[in-house]
């Protein structure tokens, strides 16, 4: 173990933010694990080691892909954001993420403060005004921005290329650089129209932003995140547009800007700034010293694709308007793959949060758990199912569950759960709550540096810490002989189970309040808005007889003893239970039909063959037949040997169709014979003759058949 290098951190102000999600699909597991549990675990962190925290988030409700959806859907932009808003803010609520505010930008404080916040910008001269020629559809009467066009990308030749962006090779351009551009909405071709945009000079702010990220944030900021900023600002920064032409967002606040609303990206991270003044009102704080305190330590949580909107140009936002602090750290996390594959809403290649908790219940601090012990944070991750579970059977069962199971039934057992009375401490006891006492600072660094793979990591020490304790002192052998000796033991396991519980609070939430429960530890939920206890009429009834004030983080290394002697605890119940194989092979097959549909719908129509004469056609000499006998050709997985009656003969046909159907279940089928094909021999036996088949989009092969019964064997089709 290291030794810690500085206490816990001293209390301060902080503004925790995490990105915005944009709100036209629920999240899924990659979005928790690259920015809402790490952000979480440093929010209660911060909160148990008593600082001040303002843990900041909200649905990003505009931009062309809601209005896109919503024309597809027949409904209004709004009815798309009020459905997803919902969704995901109980997801939030679900997975213990105990955000402060969960706003949305569709809010009124939201479109007063980013309006003023422009106006601000505007009045102090830091936008360029440009009037410029934009993509046209004269049918819709609307310009065409970002989505709203699709032509060649003139890099990589893709022809369904966005108008903001290629997702076929990345590439960022102007709709106006689309090669044959065409309107989304009707099809039409676009003309060019001039319009006037007001745009943010990036080039500007180059000098500030080499000065305080590139030379003042070269050692705290991730490597990955500081190398895509150096990337950026060396490639050259240019003016960004702030306005588009649309109907649904913030009105530019301007008199001759009809028809113009705010850029999303302009607005959404303003959002941060709205969600805490909304928020400040509610608790009757004041939201300034939050954003305009230089003692408050504002960190943004966020996935690698939002680097450039909270590292350059929201802080060259911030700088403009002057009165703001700036971020002190930005921990982007890379991309989390599921099963090997890149997590895709669009592909429905994802783990829902909705359907996790379906099918497992109450479960959430194990997917929490699994997600950071495999943390993206320096590369892109996997992960998998049989990860999920080795995680939650050989760790979370194994070593956390098992120990607190077997010290809490071993205390009821001997001393009716009445925590017992150590007699003299061995060497090995001193050692072992030594060793307790040095874990919150462990445990802190890393959280500290944003390394919350580690954090879990030594948490999960601190169980292996107790069961080893256990195993090597084997009370349940000692209290045949050693009565004192085994009250020391069960004494020292229950200060290490109560260090457990509060320890363990920033990453397994709800475990820590059930293992509160258990020991009658008091929560400390009352520093959270969040309620999250399971059973609040347990939790309530236990209140009493529990410890008057909760455990601190810092308690831990302070106190000699957490739980006293003579303090009852209550009855064991388990923590973890174990996945059995069936359970994840389940959600494995799941991810293979998902993966067969999308290969299915993939599938591109082949183009159309050469033209052929009518001649051509006629020589097929096609008939109607009836299949009469079925077996399968003996060693070969694919082929059935069918006798049928084509009207002229009745004849043998070797035909490929044994995966999709049994002999049985052909037998008596009217079919599509094309009677003069040259014979050919198929292992030996001659086939006269093809039945025509099709197939369905996940590849079952279908007769094209007659369905009339009134048509006789031997007829033309024609
Ligand atoms: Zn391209």
């Amino acid at each position: 173990m290291n030794q810690p290098k500085k206490p816990a951190s001293s209390a301060s102000r902080y503004t925790i933010t995490a990105a915005l999600p944009y709100t036209n699909g629920p999240i899924h597991i990659g979005h928790l694990a690259g920015v809402y549990v790490p952000a979480d675990i440093y929010a209660r962190y911060l909160r148990l080691t008593g600082n001040d925290v303002a843990f900041i988030c909200g649905s990003d409700e505009h931009g062309v892909p809601i209005t896109i959806k919503a024309k597809k859907e027949g409904v209004s932009p709004q009815d798309i954001v009020d459905k997803y808003h919902a969704i995901i803010k109980k997801s939030f609520e679900d997975f213990g993420i105990s955000l402060d505010n969960y706003s949305r930008t569709s809010a009124k404080i939201h479109h007063e403060t980013a309006s003023g916040f422009f106006t601000t910008l505007y009045n102090k001269g830091e936008f360029i005004e440009e009037v410029t020629e934009q993509l046209y559809d004269e049918e819709a009467n609307q310009f065409l921005a970002d989505r709203f066009v699709i032509g060649t990308c003139p890099k990589c030749g893709n022809e369904e290329s966005y108008g903001d962006q290629c997702e076929k090779c990345g590439t960022s351009h102007n709709a106006t650089d689309l090669i044959n551009p065409k309107s989304a909405i009707t099809g039409n071709v676009p003309t060019l129209k001039q319009t006037k945009h007001w745009f943010l000079p990036l080039d500007k702010h180059e000098a500030f932003l080499r000065e305080w990220i590139l030379k003042g944030h070269k050692k705290d900021w991730k490597p990955n995140v500081y190398g895509q900023v150096k990337s950026w600002i060396d490639d050259g920064l240019r003016p960004r547009a702030v306005t588009r032409d649309l109907d649904w967002g913030i009105p530019v606040p301007l008199p001759d800007a009809e028809g113009k609303v705010l850029y999303v990206w302009f607005d959404a991270p303003i959002g941060y700034i709205s969600a805490t003044k909304e928020w400040a009102a509610r608790e009757g704080k004041d939201w300034e010293p939050y954003w305009k305190d230089k003692d408050t330590k504002l960190v943004h949580f966020i996935g690698k694709d939002n680097i450039v909107f909270h590292c350059i140009i929201f802080p060259a936002m911030l700088k403009a308007e002057g009165s703001y602090i700036l971020p002190d750290n930005v921990p982007a996390n890379e991309f989390l793959n599921l099963e090997g594959n890149k997590l895709s809403t669009s592909k429905n290649w994802a783990v829902w949060l909705p359907e996790y908790l379906e099918d497992f219940p109450n479960q959430q601090d194990v997917l929490r758990y699994a997600l950071t012990a495999n943390a993206p944070e320096t590369k892109d991750n996997d992960f998998t199912w049989k990860d999920f579970q080795a995680r939650n059977n050989n760790e979370l069962v194994a070593i956390f569950g098992n120990f607190i199971n077997r010290v809490v039934v071993l205390t009821n057992k001997y001393y009716n759960g009445l925590v017992p009375e150590p007699s003299e401490f061995s060497q090995i006891d001193e050692e072992t709550l030594a060793a307790v006492k040095a874990y919150p600072a462990v445990i802190a660094s890393s959280i500290e540096r944003y390394r919350f793979r580690e954090a879990s990591q030594e948490l999960m020490n601190l169980a292996r810490l107790g069961n080893k304790y256990l195993a090597d002192e084997e009370p349940w052998k000692v209290i045949k002989e050693d009565e004192a000796r085994t009250r020391t033991i069960m004494f020292v396991a229950l200060q290490i189970a109560s260090a457990l519980a509060t320890l363990s609070e920033p990453f397994l939430p709800f475990t820590s309040n059930k293992l509160k429960d258990i020991l009658r530890l008091c929560h400390n939920e009352e520093q959270s808005d969040v309620v999250i206890s399971s059973n609040k009429e347990i939790a309530t009834a236990q209140k009493n007889e529990s410890l008057k004030d909760a455990l601190s983080w810092n308690d831990i290394s302070l106190k000699d003893t957490l739980l006293p002697v003579g303090h009852q605890i209550g009855k064991a119940e388990l923590l973890f239970s174990k996945i059995e194989d069936e359970t994840v092979q389940a959600q494995i097959d799941k991810l293979l039909a998902t993966k067969k549909a999308n290969e299915a719908a993939n599938k591109a129509v082949e183009p159309q063959k050469e033209t052929i004469s009518f001649e051509d056609f006629t020589k097929l000499d096609l008939r109607v037949g009836t299949i009469l006998e079925a077996e399968k050709m003996p060693k070969a997985k694919k082929l059935l040997v069918l006798k049928v009656d084509t009207g002229i003969d009745v004849r043998t046909i070797v035909s490929g169709i044994a995966e999709s159907f049994t002999p049985e279940e052909v037998v008596g089928k009217k079919v599509t014979v094309l009677v003069n094909l040259a014979p050919r021999a198929l292992r030996g036996v001659e086939s006269q003759g093809m039945i025509l088949m099709t197939e369905t989009a996940d590849g079952k092969l279908v007769f094209v058949n007659p369905d009339d019964a009134k048509v006789n064997n031997g007829l033309h089709i024609s």
